[in-house]
This record gives C-alpha cells, structure tokens and sequence, in this order.
C-alpha cells in the first residue's frame, strides 16, 4: 500500500498523490480518553485515527503547523506560508487538502483565490464540527472526500476541479463564494451566490459547467503581498456621525467594505453622503456589500442607494465579505492606485462575483 511513504518520485508518478496540509481546528483534535479533554494529534499518525484512509490507493503525505493554530490566528503571513507550500510542492502532487478551522476558512479560502494565480490543481479546504477522534466526527467524511476530490481527474488526465474550493458537509463550494453561517450543525458553511460545483452523495457529482477551466499551458504565479489598512463597517439605524467621521478618517486607511441594508441601501442623512464622498475624494475606497447573504447590491434600484452610487462608492456586486476584504488587501498589497482597485473591484479574478 502506497499511502504515506515519503520521497519516492516514483510512487508519486505512480498514484494519485495528494499533499494534506494541516494548519489547526477542530478536526484536528482527539478526546484525551482519561481527562475528556480536546488535544490536538500528530498527523504523522493520522492513519491510525482514520484507518479508512488505507482504501486508497493514493500517495498521501502530510505537512503540519507547528503549532497547529485555532483559525482565529489565522492572518495574510501564514496565508503566504500555505502558498509557499503549494508553490514549492506543485509539480509532485495532484491536488491539496488543506484542514483548517472553520472560524476563518472562508476568509482563507478567498485570499488563497487570489493569491493562487493559474491555478491548475484542486486546493480543497475542509475542517469539522466535530473533532475527528469523537464518535459523532463529521471530521473523516469531510476529510476522506475532500482527498479524493483533490486527486479526481478526467479521462485525460486533467483535475476535475482546478480550483480553491471548500468541502463541507457533502458539498463542494467555490472557497471565494463561501461564508461560515452555523456553528452547531454539520452544514457549517453556505455559497448563496454561486451554486455548488458537486455533490457528494453515494457518488460524487461534479457539476462541470459550474467549474472553471484553466489554461493549462500557464504556470502558477503565486501572490504573497497583502495590504492590511481595511476595515468592514457595518451600517445600522441609529449609526452616529461621529464615530462614522472617526473611522473614515484613520490616518493610514486605505479601503472600507461598508455593509449597507438590502440592495445596497443607506441612511439618507446628509453628513453621511458629505463623509463618504469626501472620503471617496481623498482616495478611500468604499465597497458597497449587503447585509443580506444572497443577492447582489444594486445601488441604481432606490434613491438611498442612487446618492451612494454618486458619492463615488464602488459595487461589490454579489460578493461575500470575506472574498471583498480579502480582495481588497490583495489588491492594495500589490500597490495599485484606488483608481485601479476600484477598477479591479468590478471584475472578477477568479469567479468571486458575478456580473
Ligand atoms: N475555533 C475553531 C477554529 O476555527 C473552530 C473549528 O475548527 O471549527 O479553529
């Protein structure tokens, strides 16, 4: 059985091979049977806690944070050590798996979108609920179907999903599309604005026209530079003007995701207008995203969307927050003007908005 031996280009070739990256979370951890208390493993030894792994006849070997972190600590320095991984191990292995708590999962999965450029390989994120040595774990599913998603390919030898996408609960989700909406049940994370790309049911179903398709004859660009003067403000009745006027003016701020009601909607209120035009004008960017988590913003539709629009705040049309902030950073980490990343606001990189 091929699984978990090291090194050998041979095997490699030979099998489908998938690199496991572990970086922290839940699905990592054990009960510790004596105390009850939640410990993280070893994932050298992670087949002896999923002994179902051995059915593959994969070549699956794993690389591990140490420490593991709670993905709460999860920031732009440790997305760029994830893309350096990837980067440094591309051409060995098939695909990725990447495990990670799902607290921030979705905002790791946007950045790794971005960060990824010519992505031609499946980097499929997954995590749990449950820790994986709990009787009830949705841990091994997540994880043994998000393997073999990872190393799927078409009869010509090409990925079936050449993308960075989450695997959660039987459904495989465009990573940019994606937001943590449960913390109690199995369905942890949600794609409102983009449909599944397959479902995992007693096969998995791959939805090929919801897939995007690389050119394969570009290699990998990796992106590691990240900009992180942002903020996301959230609009709600009764919002001072003081305290919007000491935000917007931040010395060192440099993009807003302003969280408005429904289609993209505000306060009618003069001061605010006055305050965002001005900050428009001394080169903020301001993005417009709904509160709601389905739909698109639509600044045309009402009057308290249309003195947006002239204000100069950009649409973010139907994007996720954590694709908007993370793009944001992306975008201002490579040292584009606003005029630019407001350009670049209104068109997709990888499939994060539509248009
Ligand atoms: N707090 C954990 C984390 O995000 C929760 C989880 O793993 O699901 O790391």
């Amino acid at each position: 059985m091929p699984n978990f031996q090291r090194g050998d280009p041979m095997l490699l070739r030979k099998y489908p091979s998938v690199l496991l990256i572990y970086t922290g979370g839940t699905i990592g951890m054990i009960q510790n049977p004596e105390t009850g208390a939640l410990e993280t493993f070893n994932f050298d030894h992670l087949q002896n806690h999923v002994p179902e792994l051995k059915l593959f006849n994969y070549h699956i070997n794993t690389y591990q944070f140490n420490p593991p972190i709670d993905s709460s600590d999860m920031e732009p320095t440790l997305w760029a050590k994830i893309v350096k991984i990837i980067h440094y191990n591309y051409d060995r292995y098939d695909g990725f798996v990447i495990l990670h708590g799902t607290d921030t999962m979705s905002y790791t999965a946007s950045a790794l979108s971005f960060m990824l450029e010519n992505l031609t390989k499946p980097v499929i994120l997954t995590g749990s609920q449950l820790p994986i040595g709990m009787l009830r774990t949705d841990g091994k599913e997540n994880l043994i179907t998000a393997i073999e998603i990872a190393a799927a390919k078409h009869s010509d030898g090409t990925p079936i999903v050449p993308e960075v996408c989450i695997f959660f609960d039987n459904l495989l989700m465009r990573g940019n599309r994606t937001t943590k909406i449960n913390v109690e049940h199995f369905d942890a994370f949600k794609s409102y604005n983009y449909p599944a790309l397959a479902n995992a049911g007693i096969h998995i179903n791959y939805i090929e026209d919801r897939i995007r398709k690389p050119d394969y004859s570009i290699p990998l660009k990796p992106h590691y530079l990240f900009d992180t003067n942002v903020i996301v403000l959230t609009l709600f009745p009764g919002i001072q003007e003081n305290l919007v006027s000491q935000i917007l003016n931040v010395p060192g701020l440099k993009a807003v995701v302003l969280k408005t009601f429904g289609s993209g909607n505000a306060p009618q209120k003069e001061w605010l207008v006055k305050l965002l035009k001005n900050a428009v004008k001394r080169g903020l960017v301001i993005v417009n995203i709904s509160q709601c988590l389905a739909g698109a913003v639509e600044m045309e539709r009402y009057e308290t969307g249309i003195h947006l629009l002239e204000a100069g705040i950009v649409s973010g049309h139907d994007s996720t927050v954590e694709s908007a902030i993370t793009k944001l950073m992306f975008l201002l980490g490579h040292g584009m003007s606003p005029q630019e990343v407001r350009y670049r606001m209104n068109n997709p990189i990888c499939g994060e908005i539509t248009l």
